[in-house]
């Protein structure tokens, strides 16, 4: 048997339906910003592995740091106990998150640091005795698949199971200029009944890359916090250098409440998640009164591998090197952006940092299911290029460390997909 048939004899993966065909390629290496499968076929990661690796895979600086952490200490547990990794992690994350962020709280990925977030904020309420029994979000994000992240993210083909089981949360529209008078009238009848208001800054991932304006952003915020509402920034996807600053929040003036961060914090090689929130939300949970606790904390929690590859990763994002990237992906990102826009398959490009979004036009309803999807699939793959469209969006979310080449490389596929496959 080969690897394929082992693979389906045993694996369940995830969004994909179980009896389906399509045999999964077996990748057995990474080097920068490519994947090797078992034939030696090269694929340039145009989307960083779900939008977590942002310095190349397999790098041999955090591979360094995994390892000499590794043979150090492994793991242990982190209720009563502490270890250097944690410690100076949490320092250097705050160093450089919104300076309202005082405290940081680890779980094991994206999904987990939005559940610690939501259970902050609506505890914090209790704590203070107060009756604030829903949060507020924004239709269509996503934040994870854990019941309470799938309760504030749109109500899709995604949740439908589970809906009746999911707790009822307020949806607003995305803000715009025509519409963010009327938000802000929305927000403010319901304010006495919110505990949080939790959205993806800037771009809305799993949306589609959505994107909305920094500024009606920040004009909403200062209405919550008027308003007296907790806000909790989602930065698991637009964290670390993603969207031209190290976080979306810096492209906005007001701070939020909570953060939540995962997928690029490691350079995107392991799993880590973090919670980070205000001084007066932590002082919330001080108390002797031991019901007043946040009882959240999973095994692996803090990992120190975790803890030292997010060290190692925050070496090489500080470093000039990563800026120049970004913004050159940035610039390259722009300057193909309105080379499309003429394009007549083409419904909007979108781009911000180091994200771009092309949405093509289509006569499906435009969905996740879009049909466009398995056939752009088909298309890239055997050109080497790994791309993996939202229904009829495609996007390229690269490393950081992706060359001019491969960069082309993958522009130029996208031009012959729109040129031979849609025209
Ligand atoms: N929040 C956002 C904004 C995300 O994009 C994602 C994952 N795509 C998550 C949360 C969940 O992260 P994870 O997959 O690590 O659970």
């Amino acid at each position: 048997m080969n690897w394929q048939q082992r693979d389906k004899q045993v694996i369940w993966h995830p969004y994909t339906q179980h009896q389906s065909s399509q045999l999964p390629i077996t990748i057995v290496r990474g080097e920068g910003t490519c994947l090797f499968d078992e034939y030696g076929n090269k694929y340039i990661d145009a989307i960083s592995s779900w939008w977590v690796n942002i310095h190349g895979h397999s790098h041999p600086y955090i591979a360094q740091k995994v390892y000499e952490q590794f043979c150090t200490l492994e793991h242990s547990i982190f209720a009563g106990f502490t270890h250097p990794p944690a410690i100076t992690l949490a320092e250097r994350l705050l160093a450089i998150l919104p300076n309202n962020q005082q405290k940081v709280f680890y779980s094991d990925n994206g999904s987990t640091a939005v559940e610690v977030a939501l259970k902050m904020a609506i505890q914090y309420w209790v704590n203070r005795g107060e009756k604030r029994p829903k949060i507020l979000a924004l239709k269509n994000a996503y934040h994870g698949d854990t019941f309470g992240a799938m309760a504030v993210s749109g109500r899709s083909a995604f949740t439908q199971a589970f809906d009746e089981l999911l707790f009822d949360v307020e949806f607003i529209d995305l803000p715009t200029a025509e519409n963010l008078e009327s938000l802000k009238s929305k927000v403010y009848s319901l304010r006495s009944q919110l505990a949080a208001f939790i959205f993806e800054p800037l771009v809305q991932g799993a949306a589609g890359m959505v994107m909305y304006e920094a500024a009606l952003l920040d004009e909403l915020l200062q209405h919550c916090k008027q308003c007296n509402i907790i806000t909790i920034a989602d930065e698991v996807m637009t964290g670390f250098g993603r969207t031209g600053k190290l976080f979306a929040m810096h492209h906005v003036h007001q701070q939020p409440d909570i953060m939540c961060l995962s997928k690029g914090i490691t350079g995107g090689v392991m799993a880590l998640g973090v919670t980070t929130c205000s001084e007066p939300i932590f002082e919330a949970f001080l108390s002797s009164d031991y019901t007043k606790t946040l009882f959240h904390g999973h095994s692996f929690t803090a990992n120190p591998l975790a803890c030292a590859a997010a060290l190692a990763s925050l070496d090489l994002l500080l470093a000039d090197t990563c800026t120049t990237q970004i913004a050159g992906i940035s610039t390259r990102h722009t300057a193909y952006k309105a080379k499309l826009e003429s394009n007549k398959a083409v419904a909007q490009v979108r781009t911000l940092g180091t994200i771009l979004a092309i949405e093509l036009k289509s006569d499906e309803t435009t969905n996740y299911f879009n049909s466009m999807r398995d056939k752009c699939a088909a298309f890239f793959i055997p050109k080497g290029i790994l791309l993996r469209p939202l229904g009829n969006i495609i996007y390229v979310i690269p490393p950081y460390c992706i060359t001019e080449q491969e960069l082309d490389a993958v522009y130029t596929a996208i031009d012959e997909f729109i040129t031979f496959v849609i025209d």
